[in-house]
């Protein structure tokens, strides 16, 4: 896979405002929110897209979960959050290291756009 802005932000070769950091993560506010809570959470492992994740991800995936709920508690929105990927450019991915939105602070449309 080759480096994408989030790994220079994994490498601090770009500034991000950092929520959370851990061996396996990284959690950062997205440079473009898209509500008053939107928060960022990546896996360190280079992982381009969620469909290329494999059977030996499953406890880092599941990690970044845990990790998602706890940066929405930790803003102040533990009951209330979203979270999206966007997995491929079709449906909106930009950046091709795998990230989960983890969105709060307003009211949210079902279905989504
Ligand atoms: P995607 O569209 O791939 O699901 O989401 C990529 C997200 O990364 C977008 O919400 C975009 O605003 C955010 N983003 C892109 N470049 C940067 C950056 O340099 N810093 C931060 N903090 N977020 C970024």
């Amino acid at each position: 896979m080759s480096d994408t802005i989030f790994s220079k932000i994994i490498d601090r070769k770009i500034e991000a405002d950092i929520v959370f950091e851990d061996d396996r993560c990284l959690a950062f506010r997205d440079v473009n929110p898209q509500a008053p809570m939107h928060v960022l959470v990546i896996p360190k492992k280079p992982i381009d897209m969620l469909a290329h994740a494999d059977d030996s991800d499953a406890s880092l995936l599941g990690h970044l979960m845990l990790v998602a709920r706890q940066v929405a508690a930790d803003e102040g929105y533990p009951d209330a959050f979203r979270l999206v990927v966007n997995n491929g450019e079709t449906v909106g991915q930009t950046v091709f290291h795998l990230h989960l939105h983890v969105l709060g602070g307003r009211d949210f449309a079902w279905p989504p756009g």
